[in-house]
């Protein structure tokens, strides 16, 4: 099983909190649709036999795209690789591309999930995030996208500053009121170099607090799991059914492809990332070239990758499998150092399986770290 991911470099404006890789100018669109087939074509070799079992627009903005545009992308895709009779396709889209006219042509595309960055129903964290759409726009989209589709993700941002905890449960039972399957959430995180940690500087807007964070992450998993949703990863719940199958993949270490700028590949040994830029990306596909750098993951990385991405799921990390895959010594290393966390009830064991609490589940990051081994070579 494998995927491509396809990263669209464009975004109308730029959200306050975002460090993606995007530009607001527009004007190579066409150019860009036209490199992503190209790199599809020319790195078809890389795939052989395998099996391409989900295809997932990214960004930047994918919605920005002409409905013609994506299907040219996945008809690329077709053309060049062994697609599953039944892949997940999935595009990321915001609310202010979502028009009726647009969602209905989506629907006979064989685009068949909606991934939607809704992030808040309150006009207030919209404009402070500076989203291109607003609280009205928000809900509109997702009723049109129900009556077509019904395989929806939306995502959700807590820990805004002064989002309070009534705000985000009724951002929560908002999201619920729509029926949709699936939500993903994230806290909003300060990076360098975004307009809202220069805000943050100039004290011109509240620092965002790591216990209101984790006090909304447990309301989202406590409100999510009475209504029938499964915490399958610490920012991702879905009805039974309705996992992302793409985003499983991933955390399950198989094989993807990351067509255009700044997209991220793995083959199973080695990592690749292509070049963050629109023109130097534009430039080397039209010359035939991969703007692409690689490295080959150490048993280590790929083991503290292994234990990162497992206690973030529910899937957790299996000790034979480390052990079979890594070594005896580093199951006896991470079991020496889960110890003092099971000790104190953040992670536990079920069988042969590593795995958090409810309690450890918001601070999984930091216990993978804890059990992280250094690369010495
Ligand atoms: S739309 Fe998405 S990718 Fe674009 S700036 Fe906003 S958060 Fe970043």
């Amino acid at each position: 099983m494998s995927g491509i991911y396809i990263h669209i470099p464009f975004c109308k404006q730029a959200c306050h909190y975002c460090d993606f890789h995007f530009s607001t100018s527009m004007g190579k669109k066409e150019a860009m649709v036209a490199a992503l087939r190209k790199e599809l074509l020319l790195r078809k070799g890389e795939f052989n036999d395998e099996v391409v079992e989900t295809i997932y627009f990214g960004g930047g903005t994918p919605s920005v795209l002409e409905t013609e545009e994506i299907q040219s992308i996945i008809d690329s895709v077709y053309d060049n690789y062994k697609v599953a009779g039944n892949p997940e396709i999935t595009l990321e889209a915001n609310p202010d591309d979502l028009s009726t006219g647009k969602i209905m042509a989506l629907s006979k595309s064989p685009v068949n999930r909606l991934s939607i960055g809704i992030q808040s129903f309150f006009e207030e964290d919209l404009k402070l995030m500076n989203r291109a759409h607003n609280a009205s726009e928000a809900e509109n989209c997702i009723r049109e996208a129900t009556a077509y589709f019904d395989n929806i993700s939306i995502d959700l941002i807590y820990g805004v500053p002064d989002m309070d905890n009534e705000r985000w449960k009724h951002n929560i039972n908002k999201a619920l009121s729509f029926g949709i399957p699936h939500i993903s959430s994230y806290a909003l995180t300060v990076e360098p170099q975004t307009a809202l940690a220069s805000f943050i500087k100039k004290g011109l807007v509240k620092n965002v607090d790591d216990e209101v964070a984790q006090a909304h992450f447990y309301i989202l998993s406590e409100t999510l799991e009475a209504a029938g949703f499964e915490s399958y990863e610490i920012s991702n719940f879905g009805k039974p059914g309705y996992f992302s199958r793409n985003n499983t993949a991933y955390w399950q270490q198989k094989k993807y492809l990351g067509i255009g700028p700044s997209a991220h590949s793995y083959d199973g040994v080695r990592r690749g990332w292509n070049i963050n830029n629109n023109p130097k990306y534009l430039k080397a596909i039209e010359r035939g070239e991969l703007p692409m750098e690689t490295e080959t993951l150490s048993v280590t990385d790929t083991y503290n990758e292994y234990v990162m991405t497992g206690l973030r799921t529910i899937w957790g990390v299996s000790l034979s499998r480390i052990a079979s895959d890594f070594g005896e010594n580093y199951r006896e290393y991470a079991l020496l150092q889960a110890e003092k966390h099971l000790r104190d009830e953040l992670l536990h064991i079920a069988g042969d399986t590593l795995l958090t609490t409810k309690k450890g589940r918001f601070l999984a990051d930091g216990l993978a770290s804890d059990l992280f081994m250094v690369n010495l070579g």
